[in-house]
């Protein structure tokens, strides 16, 4: 034992004279090379615009990397794939968890799919660290969904600022619609800030309901309430069915108190089942009614184009923000500055004033 251990070096050199096959097969090593040969911005929008759904996947990976290098190749993607982009319906979907969104998304989708629609269902979930940072993660929600071949489930980008993960979506749709799916589904969970988000990124905001609602209802806020285009009071089915029907017309009056929407559109309130799927179909026509009713009064195109201005001006205060926030003479200054403050040596306003004036005189002089 001994003997042989003094020599052995590595496992390699024990039958230094036997030749090994450069490889098993050669065609297999060359189908490998070529799945990992990196694809060059064209072959990606060919591909997306063909609608291969695994490039889509792997162009929206690097919309979602952090990497410079990605993102580079990205925007190139999102610009070439731009002309490509904007015949959809855009739908946000919303609603308290446990309200059945999930459920729902499932059944609207099949009745979707099954009249020959392409649909795409996204989400914006910033604030959730379960299924890292996905709503759509777990593999249970939408089993029938996931397995039809008009249907695309992509779960939200995972945990970032709101404004990231919202920007990250946005240029995820228009990858989706190049790619054909000309109906997109943002599901967002009815708690907090990306409602708004969501809201200004779609054309029809749908809010999911319970009839006997109590505690949900307040989870809901009054804004959210007047954001939406319809509400859909769930779970109408079994012994919930009589409640469900009284809630509807209590939403319904409650609607009329809000004030009238900037479409024109009167939203409109109806009771479904997600479960038994009676009155899917009827949220399908509600949402249709809408985009006709926005075509003929042109809103359709001026929400959008609105939107569209919208994202700019955000994108510039976003930047403008960060930039100045990490500039380092601006850091060491804000520090002074804050010391000064406590002292009563200067006002916040001032030294407010004095920062912005440095740092567009520093950006002026360089
Ligand atoms: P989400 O958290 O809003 O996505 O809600 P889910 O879709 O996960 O549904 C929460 C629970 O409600 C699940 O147990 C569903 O089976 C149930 N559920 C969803 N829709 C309906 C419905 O229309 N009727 C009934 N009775 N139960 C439903």
């Amino acid at each position: 034992m001994d003997e042989i251990t003094e020599d052995f070096q590595s496992a390699l050199q024990v039958q230094p004279g036997i030749e090994q096959p450069s490889v098993v097969n050669p065609h297999l090593d060359k189908n490998l090379h070529k799945k990992r040969a990196v694809l060059s911005v064209d072959e990606y929008v060919e591909e997306i615009i063909q609608g291969n759904r695994i490039i889509l996947s792997k162009a929206i990976t690097l919309i979602e990397s952090s990497l410079s290098e990605h993102q580079h190749i990205a925007q190139q993607i999102i610009a070439k794939c731009l002309p490509k982009a904007g015949d959809s319906i855009r739908i946000g979907i919303t609603g308290v968890p446990g309200v059945g969104k999930s459920t729902f998304i499932e059944a609207l989708g099949k009745h979707l799919t099954s009249k020959g629609h392409k649909l795409a269902v996204l989400a914006i979930d910033p604030s959730s660290e379960r299924s890292k940072g996905s709503i759509l993660g777990d593999k249970t929600r939408m089993e029938e969904l996931a397995t039809d071949a008009n249907a695309f489930i992509r779960p939200s980008p995972s945990a970032g600022s709101l404004g990231g993960v919202a920007r990250k979506t946005r240029e995820t749709i228009v990858l989706c619609e190049a790619a054909g799916f000309d109906i997109i589904f943002v599901e967002t969970v009815g708690v907090g800030q990306s409602e708004t988000t969501v809201h200004g990124m779609v054309d029809f905001f749908l809010l999911l309901m319970l009839a006997n609602a109590g505690d949900e209802l307040q989870g809901i806020k009054r804004g959210i309430m007047e954001m939406a285009d319809t509400i859909a009071i769930n779970k109408a089915d079994g012994d919930n069915l009589k409640m469900a029907t009284l809630a509807k017309a209590q939403y319904q009056n409650a609607l009329h108190l809000f004030p009238p929407t900037e479409s024109g559109w009167i939203p409109e309130v109806s009771t479904c089942s997600a479960y038994t799927r009676d009155g899917i179909k009827n949220v399908w026509e509600i949402i249709l009614k809408f985009v006709d009713f926005t075509k003929n009064n042109n809103f359709f195109d001026i929400k959008r184009q609105h939107q569209a201005t919208k994202i700019m001006l955000e994108t510039v205060n976003e930047n403008l923000k960060n930039r100045f926030y990490s500039d380092k003479n601006i850091q060491k200054q804000i520090t002074k500055y804050q010391q000064d403050i406590l002292e009563n040596k200067i006002s916040s306003y001032v030294a407010a004033q004095l920062l912005l004036d440095t740092y567009f005189n520093d950006k002026f002089n360089e």
